[in-house]
């Protein structure tokens, strides 16, 4: 019975939230095929000896040494596969949960600040917006512990429709404007230019471009400039968030996409970040059919563009 079902590939694959390919069973398989290729050959090479005994007993112990090792190799991925898989459950479950008590915490905040305006002192209502801007914080990195969760198990959800992809990028830019103010940058997007729609998911494009762009804005320098600019290339729409920053060590620029990955220049000046955004992005525009990719030079600026389906 634990043999049929160690073959069942599709159903280990789903229990351990991998690929058919990366399943213990289908490699148990491959090694199967392995001894009967070894086999065959120690039958060739043999026949130039005259012993069959040897013949024999060379076989047995190739195939007895290819199953031992191959057994525990096995189960080791086997066990590595669960935990990861557990691990992800986890992370999935805790971000959950912590969801509730932080949004109960910003409303609260909230009701304080308009509500109860009048009987908080000033340095109460500062340390009141203080909380609020943590939790705010907090809820954003709790959200992206479950989108990376959810990528890692394969459930990240995409809506695809048609959309006019100049509209988010209005609002990030509006939403941003004071930020960009306060640091003395500026912004260069021409919302006028008529670009056709795309197909994608509009709230997942709107992540992956508030990313790009808070990247740019907090990886600038005071007095810098920041450029969005979008183009067609044959079927497909191109945006580039383009700015002058402190840009990217070139020995660092292969592990960018990378889990929780931040280049050192950036650890140094910006202590805030987890290196989440860039591995969300990368999956979202992916999942949707496009690609993103970027240039970059230390103290000079980067360009991070995606390319995203026109909607035909
Ligand atoms: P975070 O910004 O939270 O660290 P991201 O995944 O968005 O995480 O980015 C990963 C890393 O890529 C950053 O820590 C930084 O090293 C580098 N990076 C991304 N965008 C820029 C940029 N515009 N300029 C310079 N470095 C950048």
């Amino acid at each position: 019975m634990k043999i049929i079902n160690d073959l069942n590939l599709k159903k280990q694959a789903h229990d351990l939230g991998v690929k058919i390919w990366q399943t213990p069973g289908f490699m148990f398989i491959m090694l199967g095929v392995i001894a009967v290729v070894i086999m065959t050959a120690t039958f060739f090479i043999s026949q130039n000896y005259d012993s069959p005994e040897l013949v024999v007993l060379a076989e047995s112990s190739v195939v007895i040494i290819v199953l031992a090792v191959g057994n525990s190799v096995i189960s080791l991925v086997e066990q590595m596969l669960k935990l990861n898989r557990m691990k992800s459950e986890f992370v999935s479950i805790a971000s959950h949960q912590l969801r509730t008590p932080l949004s109960a915490i910003r409303w609260e905040t909230e009701l304080l600040l308009s509500k109860y305006r009048k009987s908080v002192s000033a340095k109460q209502q500062k340390s009141i917006k203080n909380i609020d801007m943590l939790s705010s914080r907090m809820t954003h990195l709790v959200n992206d512990l479950l989108d990376v969760a959810r990528i890692d198990q394969d459930k990240l959800i995409i809506k695809k429709k048609s959309m006019d992809i100049s509209l988010p990028i209005n609002e990030i830019v509006a939403e941003n404007k004071q930020l960009a103010k306060s640091k003395h940058i500026e912004i260069i997007f021409d919302a006028k230019k008529k670009m056709p729609l795309v197909f994608a998911d509009p709230e997942k494009i709107r992540m992956v471009i508030e990313n790009l762009f808070n990247n740019a804005i907090k990886y600038t320098i005071d007095y810098g400039k920041i450029e969005i600019k979008l183009s067609e290339n044959g079927n497909m729409l191109i945006c580039a968030v383009k700015d002058s920053g402190i840009g990217i060590p070139a020995e660092q620029h292969k592990r960018i996409f990378e889990k929780f990955f931040r280049s050192d220049n950036v650890a140094r000046y910006q202590t805030e970040g987890t290196g989440l955004g860039l591995y969300i992005a990368k999956n979202i525009i992916e999942q949707m059919g496009g690609k993103i990719w970027f240039e970059s030079m230390e103290n000079s600026g980067s360009i991070f563009s995606f390319s995203i389906p026109i909607f035909k």
